[in-house]
């Protein structure tokens, strides 16, 4: 190794273990120089929402405490991507880029830009997989095309988990550069909202590489991982990894989760297979986002380009504050204002009243999740709300619209998540808490709103709207 200096820009990679574009620099380079660059307008129509940035701040700060740590502080930069790292290859006279991969549209196109950008200057950029089990481009059906339905894509590309053994944690000590470039104070972008709304969330969270860990160790130590096909649904149990943020920041690689969950020694337990086959919903996710991009803004299938939508804007807001009168639906709205996260199969419930029985379109409800999720994450919530709206790839039909009574009642028997969320109607029977609006004088007591539509009657219009939207096709 001669006095070669590599910059590693940290992305949506913020590790030290398993992250291959670090273990590249500190196998090919003398010195390292770890950056982090802030440019929302390399994000497209997508820049972080309020909650990812809250989380964002609080990631980058464990990062550059490890990196402290190490011995090879992390330089902050804010500002054009491309610039920037014009300027730092000047200052340090690097020869060598290293990012670990996104998949989002706008940073592809950004990614190859820059490449373009540096090849005639000599400067040898290489880019790796860190947050996929494999690449989007590398299976294809038997017609070699894109997947479109999750269990063909599953059985072909689940193979991978066999070789997803995590590389180490680099020794960076005396890796650093003598002279590191300036940089600028985390605190300078300005991720934490004002007022600080978001103090809930680190009641559940704690960012960073090492709560990653912890939120792994402790789904799988308790070995909660085992009653996960039967509870999973279950929003009143804490019964899910809680990994997703962890996930979407790349503060744990999903081969870690991969590598960890398979070295159980529980191999045929079903719980494993269910819990594998979630991240593959990840994969999945992503592996569509590669080949279908316009989805996060336009339907999979044609078909529902002119679906009958709605404008309703008052009830669209009373969904957003958890003021719909249905308690499973806003204990999971609240749930995700006040934690910055929502249990699963409620984000399938409250999606469902949102498109099917308020007939708005689906492309709002991504929109407010993208702004309050932890876990806002492009490809997963393309997937989660075309999926909901019946318009996605293997996508719940859109005539199959849940109940949203039935479905608390199934999954939160005995209202324990609702009286969580939902404080004022604590007092409720165990039978009035999934329905309040059968007894008027609960709901007069309590203050909790009459429910904002009949159930029945928005079930059969929407059904009435797919209808038209059938015959028009
Ligand atoms: P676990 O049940 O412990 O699953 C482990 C991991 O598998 C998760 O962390 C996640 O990375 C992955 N996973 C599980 N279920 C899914 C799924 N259905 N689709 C994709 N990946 C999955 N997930 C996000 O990460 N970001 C989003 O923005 C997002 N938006 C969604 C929107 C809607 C309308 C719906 C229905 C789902 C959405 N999901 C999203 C998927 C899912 O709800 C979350 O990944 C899950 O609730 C996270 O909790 P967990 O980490 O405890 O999951």
């Amino acid at each position: 190794m001669d006095e070669s200096i590599g910059i590693v820009w940290f992305r949506r990679d913020l590790r030290l273990r398993d992250n291959p574009a670090l273990q590249a620099a500190s196998e090919h380079c003398r010195y390292i120089l770890p950056i982090y660059l802030h440019d929302p307008s390399s994000e497209g129509n997508w820049t972080a929402g309020a909650a990812s940035k809250s989380w964002l701040h609080y990631s980058l700060q464990a990062l550059q405490q490890t990196l402290r740590s190490q011995g090879c502080p992390l330089l902050i930069r804010a500002g054009h991507s491309r610039e920037i790292l014009s300027d730092l290859i000047n200052e340090t006279g690097a020869t060598h880029l290293f990012w670990n991969r996104c998949y989002e549209p706008s940073a592809m196109a950004r990614d190859a830009c820059i490449r373009q950008k540096f090849k005639p200057q000599g400067i040898h950029s290489q880019s790796f997989n860190a947050s996929l089990l494999a690449e989007p481009w590398e299976i294809a059906n038997q017609q070699g095309k894109p997947f479109q339905v999750f269990t063909p894509f599953w059985k072909h590309h689940r193979q991978h988990i066999a070789d997803s053994k995590p590389l180490p944690t680099p020794d960076l000590n005396g890796r650093a550069l003598r002279s590191i470039p300036t940089g600028i104070p985390l605190e300078e972008l300005q991720l934490l909202p004002h007022p600080r709304w978001d103090r809930g969330f680190w009641q559940r969270f704690t960012p960073g590489e090492q709560g990653a860990q912890e939120a792994l160790d402790s789904f799988v130590h308790e070995e909660t991982i085992l009653r996960y096909s039967t509870d999973r649904n279950r929003p009143d149990l804490k019964q899910t990894s809680l990994l997703s943020p962890h996930l979407h920041f790349g503060e744990i690689s999903v081969r870690q989760v991969a590598h960890r969950v398979s070295q159980l020694g529980h191999g045929t337990h079903e719980s494993i297979h269910t819990f594998l086959s979630e991240i593959g919903w990840r994969e999945f996710a992503y592996h569509l986002l590669y080949h279908f991009p316009h989805t996060t803004q336009h339907p999979l299938k044609d078909k529902f380009t002119d679906f009958p939508w709605r404008e309703a804007p008052e009830q669209l807001d009373a969904w957003r504050r958890g003021q719909t009168g249905i308690p499973i639906v806003d204990a999971g709205m609240r749930e995700l204002w006040q934690t910055g996260w929502m249990h699963n199969r409620v984000r399938m419930i409250t999606g469902s009243y949102l498109v099917k029985n308020l007939l708005i379109p689906w492309q709002s409800g991504a929109s407010w999740f993208w702004d309050t999720l932890v876990d806002a994450d492009l490809a997963s919530n393309t997937l989660g709300w075309q999926w909901v709206a019946g318009c996605g790839a293997d996508a719940a039909p859109y005539f199959r619209i849940f109940n949203p009574v039935l479905q608390s009642e199934r999954f939160d028997p005995k209202g324990i998540y609702l009286r969580k969320w939902i404080p004022e109607l604590a007092s409720a029977s165990e039978r009035l808490i999934h329905t309040p609006w059968r007894d008027p004088n609960l709901l007069r007591k309590s203050g909790y709103p009459e429910k904002q539509i009949s159930l029945i009657e928005s079930r059969n219009r929407a059904l009435a709207a797919y209808e038209t939207m059938q015959q028009s096709h």
